[in-house]
């Protein structure tokens, strides 16, 4: 797919290449909810969708779960229309529920620098959960800032930033059914 943004009055130049196919990202799902149901046997998680990136993980992920679960949302900051992180994190929508006593399990698009799950474990910690976990479909390890390793992990991928399935650049691409590296180059002056 190929694309132009205006950009300042300029067209700056989208193409998209695939990192990971639908099926490759199928049958990885698979897998993460198996390993899911056997590890939550008897338990019935509280799966916590971080808004907006992991709204399609989070729905292709809860229906191959065998458990009874119940879903909660939350938002956080995000890069607005830069690439590069803030490292601010800011909650923009907390939880509906409490989750004292219940086991939580974030469900996250991607872990970059790390500060955002970093941050968001540590507060949710404090609410006092049974038990807390992550479940990330990407993870970019060369980027990391501090200390994070996702419980359940879909993919490493290289540092490149992906859009589709559910992951945006500046709201756009989400509804691709495949994960895409976006390549953005600004017209050659003369
Ligand atoms: P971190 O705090 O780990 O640096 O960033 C996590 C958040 O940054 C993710 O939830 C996601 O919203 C955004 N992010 C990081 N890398 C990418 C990327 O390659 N593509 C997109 N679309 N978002 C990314």
């Amino acid at each position: 797919m190929k694309g132009e943004k205006e950009e300042g009055g300029e067209a700056v130049k989208e193409s998209l290449e695939i990192l990971l196919s639908r099926e490759q990202i199928a049958a990885r799902v698979d897998r993460l909810a198996d390993q899911i149901n056997r590890d939550y046997e008897n338990k019935k998680p509280l799966l916590v969708c971080i808004l907006k990136g992991a709204v399609v993980f989070l729905s292709d992920l809860m229906r191959r779960l065998t458990l009874p679960v119940e879903i909660d949302f939350m938002a956080v900051s995000s890069y607005g229309q830069s690439t590069s992180t803030s490292g601010i994190v800011r909650i923009l929508k907390d939880l509906e529920y409490t989750v004292s006593e219940k086991d939580v399990l974030v469900v996250e698009d991607i872990v970059d620098t790390g500060l955002t799950l970093n941050y968001l474990c540590k507060n949710l910690l404090q609410r006092r959960p049974r038990s807390l976990k992550v479940a990330s479909l990407l993870d970019k390890p060369e980027r990391r800032k501090v200390d994070f390793i996702p419980d359940y992990l879909g993919f490493s991928i290289p540092d490149h930033f992906v859009v589709g399935y559910g992951l945006d650049f500046d709201e756009r691409y989400r509804h691709l059914p495949d994960i895409c590296i976006l390549k953005r180059r600004a017209p050659v002056q003369d």
